[in-house]
């Protein structure tokens, strides 16, 4: 079973999709730390993440930038955002998503356009969304939590920005396939949007 879980930065897609792994027992790949670990690459290079062929060189990161903790940060996020609209960083990174959506047995892959072009062909796909505030205020307090000095407006205009840059790309942009389920976590708890999830997953199944 092929699970493709789309939705914009901190919608709680990346905790759902967690769980469904663990629940179904399926491997797990977050799509997005490979935007990020290329933007990284390209601060490392020295390059500009705005530019196609510094983008594109920083596709060759090693596969150890993946453990770097660094990668979770809101910089990583921002400059995987700005790499993300170049079409051959895209090219560069879909095969290794498509074979991993593909393995026998299948998967759980998380991202922007796993339901609309990593893997068309899930047997589910779900769409998290919850409003770009709630989304700001779980980002600003977990970073609370973490003990750095955040500003809300900050995070909220940089949530904006990076809604604008993910549904506006030419290639790829986010948007939830025709097929795809919608789950607003808006008002839910975590626990509860992870049982919405299983029950999408489960109804999806039923119908096919
Ligand atoms: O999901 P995460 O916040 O880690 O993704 C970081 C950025 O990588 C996103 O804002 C998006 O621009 C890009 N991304 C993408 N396609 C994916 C996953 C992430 O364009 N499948």
């Amino acid at each position: 079973m092929i699970i493709a879980v789309d939705g914009p930065t901190a919608s709680g897609k990346g905790t759902i999709s967690k769980a469904l792994a663990a629940h179904y027992g399926l491997p797990l790949l977050d799509t997005g730390l490979l935007y990020r670990a290329v933007g990284r690459q390209v601060a490392l290079n020295g390059g500009n993440a705005d530019n196609a062929a510094d983008a594109l060189s920083g596709c060759a990161f090693p596969d150890s930038l993946l453990d770097d903790p660094i990668l979770r940060d809101e910089a990583s996020g921002g400059l995987a955002s700005r790499v993300s609209v170049h079409p051959g960083v895209r090219a560069a990174l879909n095969k290794r998503q498509v074979d991993f959506a593909n393995q026998p047995g299948g998967a759980v892959l998380d991202g922007r356009d796993i339901g609309t072009v990593i893997a068309p062909h899930a047997d589910v796909k779900l769409f998290v969304t919850a409003s770009a505030k709630i989304r700001a205020e779980r980002r600003f307090l977990e970073m609370q939590r973490r003990g750095l000095d955040v500003d809300f407006e900050t995070i909220l205009a940089d949530i904006r920005a990076r809604d604008e840059r993910d549904t506006g790309r030419a290639d790829a942009p986010l948007k939830p396939a025709k097929d795809a389920h919608l789950l607003d976590t808006g008002n839910l708890t975590i626990g509860a949007a992870v049982q919405a999830a299983i029950a999408a997953v489960e109804a999806s199944l039923r119908r096919s």
